[in-house]
């Protein structure tokens, strides 16, 4: 993409309406622009990273045998009469008339339309266990929003929904989710760590939020820094071994993680010795919970089983903050002169700086190596605009593309260009021909 063709509206001054540094930043580096309180659009920037996040999310989903569907997000105040929470929801709940006076509702989450999709097709035990998922917008008119897209009042949410004949199926569909929301986390480049939540009303001990560490975290979390040594990488996953599963989720579970909710100072004290006792802010990026027959009951989602008899439905759901992960992507990773994307959610891996437009040798080499990548399949936001070698850089650091090269007469010359890593700062000096070939083993199609 050429930054002459693009839309990329960055601001120069701090917007004073945002108090964290994700918040600014996404308003300076033009990937979003807020609408309403806490509604927003997302530019082309924002609206890369966000379609990332999704890919990934989208991809382990799958990898785990869960089945995407997209369910509509204005849903008809019936079905949450038949579970009860069309009143107990209270105002976060966006109602609505349609002209022919039926209650309507912009959906905050869908247990209830998932439950009657279930009980419309789904008659017989041979038919699970069956895990269904959508990415879809959501709305909830939250009292404060604030922080940006960490809490909108419309957000793009991840929300996965698993049925199963019995508890101990309902107990490996809610492993298999911790499990690949594990994997999901990390290839976004963050450490985020299973807490145990609370279940309210209905008990047991199977809700876990997923927390990532970052001073402007709305919670406060408290865990043994055991648990945050533990990584996945990129092991085989057998989704059918319920033991292997059982055996992750214990290993992740065991050591104390808790947010404020759920704290116990005195467990906390007993169980984890000085020198591993951690306290911070947390932001919460995903949430998985079991909850039986909640739902299944008042909607009467049954099957029938192997004896010949019926049963109600053993259920759970996943939710995951798509959008709320961009700006906390941002909090965990960036610098004072801008983002750091990592590079699976970077809206482009490489930026292209021309340091002299205009200049027929530079111009061309800049052309050269962008027509180089594009071929090969990476994405690259070519710089071409005229302006300051100091301003072009400042815009790149702003933005965050992990990697940058800088093409300029002196170099060529030489017959070298730049090769910046934003992460670390690092430079090398390359030809051209190398730099190329460098992001397109890292990078190409
Ligand atoms: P919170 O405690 O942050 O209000 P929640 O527990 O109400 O969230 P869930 O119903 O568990 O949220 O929703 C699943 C995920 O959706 C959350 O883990 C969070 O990442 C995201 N999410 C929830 N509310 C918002 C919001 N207002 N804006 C952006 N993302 C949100
Ligand atoms: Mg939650």
């Amino acid at each position: 993409m050429r930054l002459s063709r693009y839309f990329l509206p960055v601001l120069k001054e701090t917007p004073s309406e945002a108090e964290i540094i994700s918040h600014q930043l996404m308003l300076r580096a033009g990937l979003i622009k807020q609408q309403s309180a806490g509604i927003y659009s997302w530019l082309p920037l924002g609206f890369r990273v966000l379609k990332k996040i999704e890919q990934i999310v989208h991809e382990e989903q799958v990898r785990a045998g869960h089945i995407p569907v997209l369910m509509p997000t204005i849903q008809s105040a019936e079905l949450w009469r038949e579970s009860g929470r069309y009143d107990a929801y209270g105002p976060e709940m966006l109602r609505i008339r349609d002209r022919r006076d039926r209650d309507m509702l912009y959906g905050p989450t869908n247990e209830e339309m998932i439950t009657d999709i279930f009980r419309a097709h789904v008659g017989s035990y041979r038919d699970l266990p069956l895990t269904l998922f959508h990415q879809q917008w959501k709305f909830r008119d939250e009292i404060r929003p604030r922080f940006g897209v960490m809490r909108g009042r419309e957000f793009l949410m991840k929300d996965g929904y698993s049925f199963d004949i019995d508890k101990e199926g309902a107990i490996h569909a809610y492993n298999r989710h911790m499990v690949s929301y594990l994997r999901t986390f990390e290839r976004m480049g963050l450490k985020a760590v299973p807490m145990r939540a609370d279940t309210g009303p209905i008990g047991g001990d199977l809700s876990h939020e997923f927390l990532i560490l970052a001073e402007t975290g709305e919670s406060e979390v408290f865990c043994d820094s055991a648990v945050l040594e533990l990584s996945l990488g990129d092991r085989e996953i057998d989704w059918d071994d319920r033991d292997a599963l059982q055996g992750l989720v214990d290993r992740w579970t065991t050591p104390y993680a808790r947010a404020d909710e759920t704290h116990d100072p005195a467990l906390f004290e007993s169980e984890v010795p000085e020198e591993r006792r951690a306290s911070a802010r947390g932001i919460e990026v995903g949430h998985i919970f079991y909850f039986g027959t909640k739902y299944s009951e008042p909607m009467g989602a049954t099957v029938a089983t192997a004896d010949g008899g019926r049963a109600t439905v053993e259920m759970g759901s996943y939710g995951i903050g798509v959008s709320r992960l961009v700006g906390a992507i941002i909090e965990a990773s960036h610098d004072a002169n801008g983002v750091i994307w990592p590079e699976s959610v970077a809206p482009f891996p490489v930026g292209i700086v021309n340091l002299k437009q205009g200049d027929e040798a530079t111009d061309g080499a800049c052309e050269a190596l962008y027509a180089q990548l594009e071929a090969a399949g990476v994405e690259a936001l070519y710089h071409d605009r005229d302006e300051r070698a100091g301003a072009k850089f400042a815009t790149m650091d702003l933005i965050g593309l992990p990697w940058r090269i800088t093409v300029g007469p002196r170099g060529l010359k030489n017959g070298v260009v730049e090769l910046t890593e934003r992460r670390s700062g690092a430079s090398e000096e390359l030809s051209a021909e190398a730099a190329a070939a460098k992001l397109i083993a890292r990078f190409g199609a």
